[in-house]
């Protein structure tokens, strides 16, 4: 055998490439990581967690609105914004320093800075030049924002979701646009924080690929609660001028606004790592192709997490990690299994889901019924805010099976994780019905929806 530097050379310290590592490390291996920016990646540092904070501080406006009815009087609200950040920003440095002490507890060694592929085993560090070997190489390099898709001038007077964890101050006007994940849970942010938002989106309904009632909901709520939602747009230039960005829409509005977030999706980092040079064959995205096993075209070379552009969660890229740990390092070829993940979208309230969307359910050819309960939140009858929850079991008429579990309301993401070990072991809608109610929850509607909804066939 060759005599390599190290068995494995992982590019990229976010959640798969410091998982693998870490496990790699802890069971005896020579293990080297290089991280170009900050140990954590997209979620510790630009993603996940702070995005989250961010959540829980835009929701205390409607929070103290609805204590009155609940007898509270709250004297008069001011929220400062650089005090978010700089809170923020405390938990996320404490957060990326446990990163990198756990992976150096594990025996790993780490490198600060960006590193290339030279070629199919050789790694080189860019800044300081030296060059090591390795057995294995795991990419795990993850997404970058692609604001370049939207090829209209004055694209570069928007920002991405990176700048708006670091915006000096907070803007009285907000455009977002997109309608995925991150521009609708951005806008929930900015509204929710008391700025002036608009939603621009080029569909009819934001979140396309979730279920098309909990989209509806959460149309009808933005609506309700004064986020404005401009659908069937784009955007044709972007001018900045007096202090402000106008952006010209395709149907002639002029839009004005102190901040423009551009959320129009991310593209894998593969750009200048060597990839090619050393033989990996990459999608049309720039994305690693891989097998089941993560492994590329190349075979001592695997790709994990979000640079493979399969689904762009987290829990997926250290999933996939462990797949790889098991099958490279543990002689069990482990796929990954990316069959019944739970989602959720962060917006105000939550949307969650896991397994099929009815269209998608019928897609597949399956026979279903549906139960579905929409219902005033008992919280909601004192606080007198109009909103709605709605819970949806897409189920299998053939077999009783349920396909799917999608909801709109107050905790979902918390309930959706839960469902999805029912689901993992396949449940069916009598144990469902078998199961005594945990009341007064919201959740108990789940296994109180006896009356069927409606049934389709595929
Ligand atoms: P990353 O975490 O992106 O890590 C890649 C790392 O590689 C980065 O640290 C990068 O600096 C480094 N790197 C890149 N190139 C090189 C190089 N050449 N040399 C050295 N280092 C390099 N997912 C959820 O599950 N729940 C959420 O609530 C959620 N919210 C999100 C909110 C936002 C705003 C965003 C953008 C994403 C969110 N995600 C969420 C997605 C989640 O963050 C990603 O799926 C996850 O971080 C992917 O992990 P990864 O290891 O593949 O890549
Ligand atoms: P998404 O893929 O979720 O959404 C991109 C949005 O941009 C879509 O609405 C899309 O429209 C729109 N779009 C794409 N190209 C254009 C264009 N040229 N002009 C106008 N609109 C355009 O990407 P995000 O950037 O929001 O998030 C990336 C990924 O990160 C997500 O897919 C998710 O996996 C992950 N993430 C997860 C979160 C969570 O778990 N809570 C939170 C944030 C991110 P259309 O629908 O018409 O294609």
């Amino acid at each position: 055998m060759a005599d390599y530097n190290f068995d494995l050379f992982v590019i990229g310290g976010g959640s798969g490439g410091v998982r693998a590592s870490r496990m790699a490390g802890l069971m005896g291996k020579r293990v080297a990581i290089a991280e170009e920016y900050q140990f954590g990646g997209t979620c510790v540092i630009r993603g996940c967690i702070p995005k989250k904070l961010f959540v829980y501080a835009s929701q205390y406006g409607e929070d103290f609105e609805d204590a009155a009815g609940f007898g509270w009087s709250v004297p008069e609200r001011h929220f400062d914004w650089t005090t978010l950040v700089a809170n923020k920003d405390k938990e996320i440095a404490r957060i990326s320093d446990l990163y990198t002490q756990n992976v150096l507890k594990a025996g790993v060694e780490i490198f600060l800075e960006r590193a290339e592929l030279v070629d199919a085993h050789t790694i080189r560090l860019k800044k300081s030049g030296r060059t090591f070997t390795a057995q294995y190489i795991l990419i795990a390099t993850g997404g970058r924002p692609s604001n370049e898709t939207l090829a209209i001038p004055g694209v570069e007077h928007g920002i991405s979701s990176n700048e708006a964890f670091y915006l000096k101050q907070l803007p009285r006007r907000v455009i977002v646009v997109g309608g995925g994940y991150i521009a609708v849970e951005f806008a929930h942010i900015f509204h929710g924080l008391g700025c002036d938002t608009t939603l621009v989106y080029r569909g009819d309904r934001v979140l396309r690929g979730f279920d098309d009632d909990l989209r509806n909901c959460l149309m009808a709520e933005m609506q309700r609660n004064g986020l404005r939602v401009l659908c069937h747009r784009n955007f044709t230039r972007i001018d900045k001028g007096d202090g402000a960005l106008f952006a010209l829409t395709d149907h002639n509005e002029v839009l004005e606004a102190d901040q423009i977030l551009l959320a129009v999706g991310r593209r894998p980092n593969t750009d200048g790592l060597g990839l090619e040079e050393a033989g990996v064959a990459l999608g049309e995205k720039g994305d690693v192709k891989v097998d089941k096993y993560s492994r590329s075209s190349v075979p001592h070379i695997f790709a994990i997490g979000d640079v493979t552009n399969r689904l762009q969660l987290t829990p997926v890229a250290i999933h996939d990690a462990m797949c790889f740990v098991r099958t490279v390092f543990e002689d069990t070829p482990t796929p990954v299994d990316h069959h019944l993940v739970p989602t959720a979208v962060f917006s105000r309230p939550e949307i969650a889901s896991v397994g099929l969307t009815e269209a998608r359910a019928l897609e597949a050819g399956y026979g279903i019924d549906v139960y579905r309960s929409t219902f005033k939140p008992l919280k909601h009858t004192l606080s007198g805010r109009d909103t709605r929850s709605q819970f949806k079991l897409v189920v299998d008429s053939a077999t009783d099976k349920i396909l799917g579990c999608h909801i709109f309301g107050f905790d979902a993401a918390e309930i959706v994780q839960i469902v999805a070990v029912a689901l993992k072991m396949g449940a069916t809608k009598a144990q469902f019905d078998a199961t005594v109610a945990l009341h007064p929850t919201a959740a108990e509607e789940l296994v109180t929806m006896r009356e069927k909804s409606y049934s389709k066939s595929p």
